[in-house]
């Protein structure tokens, strides 16, 4: 009988870091979540990380599970050869310069991966989600800010320098709003949760619809983008308009990566897109208005599978993505 191979992956988040166990035909064995309490600190949260990984191994040692090393995903731009933040890191204050895999290697004494958490998502599409028919997709995950995966001939496209797949700062207009980046115009300052927020604000200066009255208490600071969601859900004429336009914003920004690579797919996860009314398909649908016919012809639009649980599987699998350098 085939022994099945057992994985354990970390994802860290500026909000939780969730972790588990699973198998090689994805069955999930454990899972659970910690808050990440970054504003303790870089070590803090390096201790919390290396504490986590110990359990987790103990655990698997434990019910006799065969893993061979621990993934972990994180913000920032990884240098996955060396597990190190490399850099782009402003959820998680003073996290660029952590040295994670090096520092899991010494305590915990086997191979550590270390990657970005969009990557990481990826690789768990392509291998168990949405994305597993295909060998070329891109995954955006829209949230707090955007990021992307960029799956090619089945592995993961870094880049030269491990920045690839920086989908959220694409820059859509060469003079636009102020990026948390540093840079000016880039789709996060139009298309993240705060941006959406802010221009649902600007919409209501004037008063409330009488559906947001009710969803938020009568008072615009309870606005978040669960709740914008929500208004959107009952019908609120203003709400599915904000989620149209940054549908057709996202679309706009996202047809010129469909015009340069031409993948199969492209799969929407994030806390943005699990909201649902009909954000996607604004999107898909500019996709498809924006991007040249041939590129988009073929192109399927989807949703991610997987949901919160991607992070920590696409972690779990990277001993077997490694990198070609
Ligand atoms: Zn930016």
């Amino acid at each position: 009988m085939k022994t099945v191979d057992h994985y354990a992956g970390i994802d860290i988040g500026a909000t939780n870091i969730k972790y588990g166990l699973f198998d090689s035909t994805g069955k999930i064995i454990y899972r659970d979540q910690k808050p990440a309490l970054v504003e303790k600190g870089a070590t803090p949260l390096l201790h919390l990380v290396t504490n986590i990984g110990e359990n987790l191994l103990l655990r698997a040692a434990e019910e006799e599970m065969n893993v061979r090393w621990l993934g972990v995903g994180s913000p920032g731009i990884i240098n996955n050869v060396t597990g190190e933040v490399a850099g782009a890191c402003p959820n998680i204050p003073g996290w660029v310069g952590i040295k994670i895999g090096s520092h899991l290697k010494e305590y915990l004494n086997l191979p550590i991966y270390v990657d970005n958490d969009a990557n990481a998502m990826a690789l768990a599409e392509l291998r168990f989600g949405a994305g597993k028919r295909f060998s070329s997709a891109v995954c955006i995950t829209v949230g707090t800010g955007i990021g992307g995966g960029i799956i090619i001939d089945k592995n993961l496209w870094r880049g030269s320098n491990f920045s690839a797949g920086e989908i959220g700062h694409i820059v859509i207009k060469y003079d636009g709003k102020e990026c948390r980046c540093g840079n000016r115009g880039c789709l996060e300052a139009y298309c993240a949760s705060q941006a959406i927020i802010d221009r649902t604000k600007d919409k209501m200066k004037n008063g409330l619809t009488p559906i947001f009255e009710e969803v938020l208490s009568g008072d615009i600071q309870n606005l978040n983008i669960k709740k914008l969601f929500m208004a959107a859900r009952k019908g609120d004429e203003l709400a599915l308009e904000v989620i149209e336009e940054t549908g057709e914003i996202l679309g706009a920004g996202l047809s010129g990566i469909i015009n340069l690579l031409n993948p199969e797919a492209i799969i929407f996860g994030g806390g943005i897109v699990d909201g649902g009314a009909g954000f996607v398909e604004a999107t898909g649908a500019a996709i498809r208005k924006r991007a040249f016919p041939m590129a988009a012809e073929n192109l399927r639009i989807l949703k991610a599978e997987l949901g919160n649980d991607a992070g920590f599987i696409g972690a779990g699998l990277l001993g077997e993505y490694k990198s070609r350098k």
